[in-house]
C-alpha cells in the first residue's frame, strides 16, 4: 500500500528536536520533503501581513506534485505517523506529559471531517481523543467558553483533534453577535494566554485553518442536496452562514492576525483540492510528532529477571 518513494523518514525524529514542548519547533530538514519545494510547515505557516482575501484556495503552496503524487505521499506517511503516535502513547503510559493537539477550523464543507477520516484515521484510534464543537449545550452555556475546551484537551500520550474549537467563540460568536464586541475583543488575548498554558503543560498545538472558496463551498453544499447519502451532512443553517461569508472572512482574518503566536502558530491550508488539504495536514501532524523526538520508554523492570521468571512457568 504505502509506496516507499523516498528512503528517509522511518521512526526517528529530525534529530534537531529539543524534546521541550515549549521550545520553538525545529524546522524540518528539506531533505525529508523531496516533493515539497519548501517544507510544508513553512509553506503553510501564516506570514506577517497575511491577506486572507487574496489567498488562492485551489493552490498547492510548496508542493510540486499532482493529485496522484499527493495521495501516494499521504499513504507513504501512514507507517511513520502510526509509529510516532504509538511512541507518543507509550511515553504517556510511562509517565510522560506530552501530547499533540490538532485544531481544525474552517467554514462548512471545508473538509474537517475528511481530514479526521483520512489523516487522523491513519493512526490507532485508541490514541486519539477526538472532539467536535457544536452549538454549546445548556450545560456548557452556564460556564466560561473555555470550560468545555479545557475538558477536551488531550491527556498525555494522546493526539487530540478538535473539529472546530474555542475559535468559534471569536468566529460565529462575533459574526452572529452572540456576545458584544466588548466581550469578543478580549477573547483573542485570552485565547493566546490559554494556549500558552496548554503548550507549557506539554501539548504541541497544530492549528489549521482549512480555506475553501465561496464557489467550491456552493458546489459541495449542492452535492449534499443532490445525494441522499449526503443529506445528513446538510444543515439549512449552512446557507445562512454562507450568506454572511464576508463577515466570516473578516472574523477569520482577525483570528489569523491576533492569535498567530510563536508557540501556537496558525497554518492556512487551501481546501478546494481535498487531496492537497489531506496531504498538507498529514505533513503538519508528522512535523509536530517528529519534533518531539520520540523514543521508546525503557523497561521499568529487569528484563533478564522477567525472562527467567516467565521461562520457569
Ligand atoms: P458542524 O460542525 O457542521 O456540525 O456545525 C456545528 C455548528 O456549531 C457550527 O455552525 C458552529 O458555528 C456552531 N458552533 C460551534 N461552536 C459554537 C459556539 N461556541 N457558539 C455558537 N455556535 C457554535
Ligand atoms: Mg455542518
Amino acid at each position: 500500500m504505502s509506496k516507499k518513494k523516498h528512503g528517509k523518514g522511518g521512526g526517528k525524529g529530525t534529530g534537531k528536536g529539543t524534546g521541550k514542548a515549549t521550545a520553538k519547533r525545529p524546522a524540518p530538514a528539506a531533505a525529508a520533503h523531496p516533493e515539497w519545494d519548501v517544507p510544508p510547515s513553512e509553506a503553510l505557516r501564516v506570514p506577517a501581513g497575511f491577506d486572507l482575501a487574496a489567498y488562492d484556495r485551489a493552490s498547492t503552496p510548496g508542493f510540486d506534485g499532482d493529485k496522484a503524487a499527493g495521495q501516494a505521499l499521504v499513504a507513504h506517511h501512514a507507517d511513520e505517523l502510526s509509529d510516532l503516535q504509538e511512541r507518543l502513547f507509550a511515553e504517556g503510559r510511562s509517565g510522560g506529559s506530552r501530547s499533540v493537539l490538532l485544531v481544525l477550523q474552517g467554514m462548512d464543507t471545508s473538509g474537517k471531517g475528511g481530514i479526521v477520516r483520512h489523516v487522523v484515521g491513519l493512526v490507532d484510534p485508541q490514541g486519539v481523543a477526538h472532539r467536535s464543537f457544536g452549538v454549546p449545550t445548556p450545560e456548557e452555556r452556564k460556564h466560561h467558553y473555555l470550560w468545555r475546551v479545557r475538558r477536551a484537551l488531550p491527556e498525555p500520550g494522546y493526539i487530540g483533534v478538535f473539529d472546530r474549537s474555542h475559535y468559534e467563540d471569536v468566529l460565529i460568536a462575533r459574526v452572529d453577535s452572540l456576545v458584544g464586541p466588548d466581550v469578543w475583543e478580549k477573547r483573542y488575548d485570552e485565547i493566546n494566554r490559554f494556549e500558552e498554558k496548554v503548550v507549557a503543560s506539554g501539548t504541541t498545538i497544530v492549528k489549521v485553518a482549512l480555506l475553501v472558496s465561496y464557489e467550491e463551498q456552493r458546489a459541495r453544499l449542492m452535492e449534499r442536496l443532490e445525494r441522499p447519502d449526503k443529506f445528513w451532512k446538510y444543515n439549512p443553517n449552512d446557507v445562512d452562514s454562507r450568506k454572511k461569508w464576508p463577515a466570516y472572512q473578516e472574523a477569520y482574518q482577525s483570528v489569523l492576525d491576533r492569535t498567530n503566536t510563536e508557540i501556537a502558530p496558525w497554518h492556512v491550508v487551501p481546501a478546494d483540492r481535498k487531496w492537497f488539504a489531506r496531504l498538507a495536514v498529514s505533513e503538519l501532524l508528522l512535523d509536530a510528532l517528529r519534533g518531539l523526538d520520540l523514543g521508546w520508554p525503557a523497561a521499568d523492570f529487569d528484563v533478564k529477571v522477567e525472562k527467567k521468571r516467565l521461562a520457569a512457568t
